[in-house]
């Protein structure tokens, strides 16, 4: 089994990438269960400069695998924000529903046609010295909506409709989000270059083992 430390403190984020990953030969281990993790500051101006400072970081600190994600809402109204800083939109002891009435209230005399909004998710995967070797990254489109709907998933899900179903994911639950969301996705391009570079990774040890 590959061993891989996922580097997030955020506990619903780290249920979702636990189940997309759960098919796969992988050991995951997650922050909670190691020694000593550190706490990586997220200077970053893009989600992919921030996914690869949580991965690099904490896999060098724990010389373990790491792989991280940086997530977020680009809503059109508001020319993307609040994207790289989704977490904190309504400042720093800010919680999943400080930030969803905010959005609303900077939403609230934007009409129908001008709600539409986009999740992205970035992945990057580091070894333990820091190398980074995986970089995906998938958007998953739809709109705010005015009122939230739904208990289910995290953060702004239960404002965020799907087109294909007229339902938010707080609606729809963790079945479809787990083949629709940006997480998702971004886990599909994720798969089979994991699955390579454990290959590559198990032959390697193995030739290393019998002393060449
Ligand atoms: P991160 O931990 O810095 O990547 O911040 C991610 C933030 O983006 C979360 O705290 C949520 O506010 C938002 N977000 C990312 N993915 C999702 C999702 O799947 N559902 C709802 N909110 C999300």
């Amino acid at each position: 089994m590959f061993r891989l430390v996922l580097g997030t403190h955020n506990p619903k984020k780290l249920k979702e990438l636990q189940g997309l990953l759960e098919p796969y030969p992988v050991q995951l281990d997650n922050l909670a269960n190691v020694p000593d993790p550190i706490e990586v500051e997220e200077t970053g101006q893009t989600f992919q400069e921030n996914a690869e400072l949580k991965a690099v970081e904490q896999a060098k600190h724990l010389r373990q695998w790491v792989l991280a994600e940086d997530s977020g809402i680009c809503v059109d109204a508001l020319d993307g924000a609040p994207g790289i800083y989704s977490a904190r939109f309504s400042g720093d002891s800010a919680t999943d529903e400080s930030n969803k009435q905010l959005l609303l209230e900077k939403l609230k005399d934007v009409g129908w046609s001008k709600r539409g909004a986009f999740y992205t998710s970035h992945i990057a995967l580091a070894d333990p010295l820091g190398n980074v070797h995986v970089n995906c990254e998938a958007r998953c489109y739809g709109r705010i909506l005015k009122q939230p709907r739904g208990d289910n998933g995290f953060g702004y899900d239960p404002l965020f409709e799907l087109p294909e179903y007229h339902q938010t994911f707080g609606e729809l639950g963790p079945a479809v989000k787990s083949l629709l969301s940006h997480r998702a996705r971004a886990n599909r391009q994720l798969v089979p270059k994991l699955l390579s570079l454990i290959a590559k990774e198990t032959s390697e040890l193995s030739w290393k083992s019998k002393g060449f």
